[in-house]
């Protein structure tokens, strides 16, 4: 793992970067989101931005400003989907 795939998350400790907006880096039920096609990171938002994100056609720059995506780690990203999963 390079430095660049790395963040050094407050709880976990270094580990593997994962990208989520900031409603389910906080809330729970609020749904949760993944790519159709997983790329080499982690990424997952809530159904809200998902509505913005199908409204927009993609990630602009207005759907970007509504998910206000966040870094976190990929520990963090596991606990954000169990919370936020329907
Ligand atoms: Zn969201
Ligand atoms: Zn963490």
């Amino acid at each position: 793992m390079s430095e660049k795939q790395v963040v050094h998350c407050g709880s976990h400790g270094p580990r593997r970067r994962a990208y989520v907006c900031r409603h389910v880096a906080h809330g729970s039920g609020l749904g949760f989101v993944t790519p159709d096609e997983p790329g080499d990171n982690l990424h997952g938002w809530c159904s809200a931005c998902e509505r913005v994100r199908r409204a927009c056609g993609g990630w602009d720059d207005e759907s970007e400003a509504h998910a206000q995506i966040v870094l976190i780690c990929d520990l963090c990203f596991e606990a954000a989907r169990k919370r936020n999963s329907y």
